[in-house]
């Protein structure tokens, strides 16, 4: 019989991590989901839709506090059953991640230049729409 390397690195982790758990007794399971509440605890549940393309994925969110605490797939729904793509799973950072951008801004010299130079803050849309008027 001709064992590859594939096939022998599939059998030696699965035989590591079944010894090991086994050796130690643990079921992590309790733990897991214990811990998983905790971030979620005194939060409000709301059922929302990922924005990030056309297949609408269902997101259960969490919010405590007036901010985002948790994202998850949505078990329940036929679509995604549960499950999210990258993009999808990243919708927590985008809300969080102190280097994503809170303002809008533009290109000095519009599109044709977009690639050079540093982007300037526009004023709120408030404010151009006061100059307009
Ligand atoms: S989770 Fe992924 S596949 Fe689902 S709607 Fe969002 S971007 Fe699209």
């Amino acid at each position: 019989m001709q064992v590859n390397r594939r096939d022998f690195m599939k059998v030696s982790g699965a035989g590591v991590v079944g010894l090991s758990m086994l050796q130690l007794g643990v079921d992590v399971r309790p733990v897991r989901a214990y811990a998983d509440t905790l971030k979620i605890e005194g939060a409000r549940e709301v059922v929302t839709i990922c924005p990030f393309c056309s297949v609408s994925c269902h997101v259960i969110s969490h919010v405590k506090d007036g901010k985002l605490v948790s994202t998850e797939g949505d078990p329940d729904y036929p679509i995604n059953q549960g499950a999210l793509c990258a993009k999808g799973a990243s919708m927590l950072s985008m809300t969080r991640n102190e280097h994503r951008l809170t303002k809008p801004r533009a290109a000095p010299g519009g599109r044709k230049r977009a690639g050079i130079g540093p982007w300037n803050r526009l004023p709120s849309a408030s404010k151009r729409y006061a100059t307009r008027t």
